[in-house]
């Protein structure tokens, strides 16, 4: 089949880029009935979308990007979905150099919020709109309904807006699961959170697995039971339900659990990668999600783990659980309150980030537009949101009501985990940093006078006294009995 030329100024937005994402986000848009101008750089998936799909709703096919953008009405929309990076870059320029005033560019792909930054800057300057806009949900999603958090100007969201919170996954209470994040490259800093903390969600879901197979030597079909379970519990949740899923597969190969033939290799994209970046660079203490990814890394290491496996004694030691179902549960706990340390890291992450950009993001919205459609959609979002209804300003989510009473019931168990975990020798990275940072963050003092002691030892870097106002100090280490001198 070959593309005509569409009619001009017929479409309400157009998608360019159709591989996965993109076909389904353009066949979600028609399904809702608009007018969807689709266009790929190579022809052969235009004309397969329209073969296998172009009955779903109103498509204007178009074989040149020149066509494309002619048969968008105005202002035009056009959104793009293709690789992050280059690709982006390439097609964002054949689009400006096409369009006029007022027109609005949409970057749906995984682009880091910095290039979405610098995009929007240059495109901007241009008389155009730039949206750098988050999606989650994967291929079903786009297709039925992802979360999405659209960035860019408010002007930009009023015309696109409405389109995408139709097409947008839908909460219980029939909220849509999108809003206006914030200027810029708001949109994609938040997904990138959004990712981060899918990270950990993931990682802490397989320590929990881990230990019961591990530790009481449970099958992945027993396994997968558990999750069942607690999914009808305070975890319910799209990952527990899935992680349930796949641990109730069998290959047809083998007749075994699949899980049991997949390779203990976790690959990843980068998006995790990115949140540990940037909680350094913000001074974010995200360890949850930076023990995530590094495990990930961890095991990838064929090399490394093959050396350590042969050498690094560990010294177990072996202990009977008397009660598996107590066991279990103390499991669950410690799971669900490292779960609630990794949100509120992620949450304070995208408090410093709008701080930083001025980019005034609502928390609490936030939680509400991962509540469907979004990977790390759960019940459990309910309570992020109320959090910040209560106090909009929340230094820190842990600190409210809600997860100060859920946590305190957890401490127990979470510390029985962690401590029996370390005596067994079963790797719990994220149940063991995210133990550690609550206890951190809740001390009254840290060793961090120590830290500065040194520093001031060896690079005159200069203290703080806890009687001496707001001046700092210097100490001359080596002369005994100087005082120390006030520099400031
Ligand atoms: P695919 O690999 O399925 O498709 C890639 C698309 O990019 C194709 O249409 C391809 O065109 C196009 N493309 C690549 N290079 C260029 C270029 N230089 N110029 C023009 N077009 C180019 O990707 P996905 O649909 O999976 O992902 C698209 C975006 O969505 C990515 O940024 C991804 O990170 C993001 N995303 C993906 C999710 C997922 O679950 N897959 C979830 C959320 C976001 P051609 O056919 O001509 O090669």
């Amino acid at each position: 089949m070959s593309i005509s030329t569409p009619p001009v100024g017929i479409a309400d937005i157009g998608v360019t880029g159709l591989g996965v994402m993109g076909s389904n986000l353009a066949r979600n848009l028609a399904r809702n009935g608009f007018k969807v101008a689709v266009h790929n750089r190579s022809e052969g998936r235009t004309q397969n979308l329209m073969e296998n799909h172009g009955s779903e709703g109103e498509f204007y096919p178009a074989a040149s990007m020149e066509d494309f953008v002619a048969s968008l009405s105005k202002p035009r929309v056009a959104i793009i979905m293709v690789k992050a990076g280059a690709a982006t870059d390439a097609v964002i320029e054949q689009l400006a150099e096409l369009m006029d005033e007022g027109d609005i560019i949409v970057d749906c792909g995984n682009s880091l919020f910095a290039d979405t930054r610098r995009r929007e800057e240059n495109i901007r300057a241009r008389g155009l709109h730039y949206v750098g806009s988050g999606v989650s949900g994967g291929e079903e999603g786009a297709l039925w309904g992802p979360s999405i958090m659209p960035g860019g100007t408010k002007e930009s969201y009023d015309r696109l807006g409405p389109m995408f919170e139709k097409i947008s996954a839908k909460a219980e209470d029939g909220a849509p699961c999108c809003t206006h994040v914030g200027p810029d490259g708001a949109g994609h800093f938040v997904k990138m959170v959004h990712n981060g903390i899918e990270y950990a969600d993931m990682q802490l879901i397989a320590e929990a697995y881990d230990l019961m197979r591990k530790s009481l030597g449970w099958d992945a079909n027993t396994i997968g039971d558990v999750f069942t379970e607690w999914n009808k519990t305070e975890l319910n949740s799209y990952l527990i339900e899935i992680t349930a899923e796949v641990l109730h597969h069998t290959d047809a190969k083998t007749g075994k659990a699949l899980v049991d033939v997949i390779l203990d290799q976790a690959a990843q994209k980068g998006t995790g990668a990115w949140t540990v970046q940037n909680s350094a660079a913000f001074g974010v203490p995200a360890t949850g999600i930076a023990e995530a990814t590094f495990a990930r890394s961890l095991s990838g290491d064929v090399e490394e783990r093959a050396a350590a496996q042969e050498t690094l004694p560990g010294f177990e030691e072996n202990f009977i659980i008397p009660d598996p179902q107590a066991f279990v549960e103390d499991i669950r706990l410690a799971l669900y309150a490292s779960k609630m340390v990794a949100y509120s890291q992620g949450f304070e992450l995208i408090r410093k980030g709008s701080k930083e950009f001025d980019w005034n993001i609502d928390l609490g919205a936030m939680a509400r537009i991962w509540r469907a459609g979004c990977i790390i959609r759960a019940q459990f979002l309910n309570r992020i949101t109320e959090a910040y209804e209560r106090n909009a300003d929340l230094p820190l989510l842990l600190a409210d009501s809600y997860f100060v009473e859920e946590i305190s019931a957890a401490i127990p168990a979470w510390r029985r985990i962690v401590a029996f975990a370390s005596q067994t020798g079963v790797p719990i990275p994220a149940f063991a940093s995210s133990l550690s940072y609550y206890d951190g963050v809740r001390a009254e003092q840290l060793p961090a006078n120590l830290i500065q002691g040194q520093r001031d030892f060896f690079g005159a870097h200069t203290y703080h006294r806890i009687d001496g106002g707001e001046g700092v100090f210097h100490t001359r280490w080596a002369e005994e009995g100087r005082p120390e001198e006030q520099w400031s």
